[in-house]
């Protein structure tokens, strides 16, 4: 397999040297919006251990994303009053990954509302903004 590149977009989030709308942070793991949203409040949660996805991170770093994933994902219900969740991790470019720092997507749903594909638009800053206020509140409440 391919072999970690530090220059991925996410590794520079990571660094601080790329911007993002940071909604939750732990010792070993970083959530942020997607600045393309499949559906809004999409969150991507990644650990802050190099790992390019599922088929070469530890054991450990993964259950660091997941137990992020959950906290992010119940505060998201709420902030988004959403009737569900549904998570997503691609790996490798025949997997659907595009960036290559194992993210899991963390999508809000709402009865009878399909995803929008992959990448459709750039969302609006002020969107973005709200949204992150919206899903760090409730994230004070979990
Ligand atoms: P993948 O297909 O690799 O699982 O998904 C990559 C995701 O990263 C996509 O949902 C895309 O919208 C998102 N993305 C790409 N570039 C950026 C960026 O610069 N910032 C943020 N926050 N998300 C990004």
């Amino acid at each position: 397999m391919t072999a970690y590149d530090p220059n991925n977009i996410f590794a520079k989030i990571l660094r601080g040297e790329f911007p993002c709308y940071k909604v939750y942070e732990d010792d070993h793991a970083l959530a942020f919006l997607d600045i393309m949203p499949r559906t809004p409040g999409h969150t991507l949660v990644i650990p802050k251990a190099p790992a390019r996805n599922i088929l070469d991170i530890e054991p450990e770093d993964f259950a660091h994303v997941a137990r992020a994933s959950r906290t992010v994902a119940r505060a998201a219900l709420q902030a988004f009053k959403a009737d569900g969740i549904t998570l997503q991790q691609f790996s490798e470019p025949a997997g659907g990954q595009v960036v290559f720092h194992l993210h899991m997507h963390v999508m809000p749903r709402h009865d009878g509302i399909a995803l929008l594909p992959p990448a459709s638009r750039k969302e609006d800053a002020k969107v973005l903004e709200d949204n992150a206020t919206r899903l760090i509140a409730a994230l004070k409440g979990a």
